[in-house]
């Protein structure tokens, strides 16, 4: 399935829900669905019941969108959730919270998991010291995150620090230094997630 290039209030609209996509626009009353009162799109309304199979695949699309992973790449996270311990659908959100992208996002780092990916992938972020440009990469307990000490590196991620207003998650902290960094205190829980998933339906749908 090719990434959908559209425009991303859209996807929100399709899930219904907000989905974070669009930096700080999203936390002020300029956001698509804070401004209705109905979900954005003109024909809502018209819109019919979804079906069962509709209600799974919109959880899974909504999981999707908001950690920017292709088909092929979440069903290679689900299938690493089934075969570790515990509960699969907790597992799965818990290996789509420690992509660096999603951290790097929540600490402030990036307006959004878009923006934090283009700033991995151009190099402007290090963990522990080396360079890491996959935004897939998988965080641990303890791993330092750092902006890269050049002056563009440092223009970027102020810029986007200056204008985020979130709350920084319990697993990570922010260092106070003047190179901005920050820590990966404890491996995240599914209660870490910000958004509202019903894991089990995506379990259902992807063991079929
Ligand atoms: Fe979604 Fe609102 Fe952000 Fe648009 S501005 S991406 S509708 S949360």
């Amino acid at each position: 399935m090719a990434r959908y290039t559209g425009p991303v209030c859209r996807l929100c609209r399709r899930d219904g829900l907000k989905l974070f996509l669009k930096g700080n626009r999203c936390d002020t009353p300029k956001c698509a669905i804070e401004r209705r009162e109905n979900p954005p799109g003109m024909h809502q309304s018209r819109r019919g019941k979804l079906t069962d199979y509709g209600t799974h695949l919109r959880e899974k699309q909504k999981v999707k969108h908001y950690y920017g992973v292709l088909e092929r790449q979440f069903r290679k996270y689900f299938q690493q959730a089934v075969k570790g311990k515990g509960n699969t659908g907790d597992a799965l959100m818990v290996l789509l919270e420690r992509r660096l992208d999603n951290v790097v996002h929540r600490l402030g780092f990036g307006q959004s998991r878009a923006q934090a990916r283009q700033m991995i992938r151009h190099g402007h972020i290090t963990v522990n010291g080396g360079r890491v440009d996959i935004p897939s990469y998988q965080v641990r307990a303890g791993d330092v995150i750092r902006v890269k000490n050049r002056a563009k590196s440092l223009d970027l991620v102020r810029g986007a620090m200056s204008e985020s207003a979130r709350d920084i998650p319990d697993f990570l902290s922010r260092g106070d230094s003047q190179i901005p960094e920050g820590v990966v205190g404890r491996l995240p829980a599914a209660d870490d997630v910000s958004i509202p998933v019903q894991t089990q339906l995506i379990v259902e749908l992807c063991s079929r």
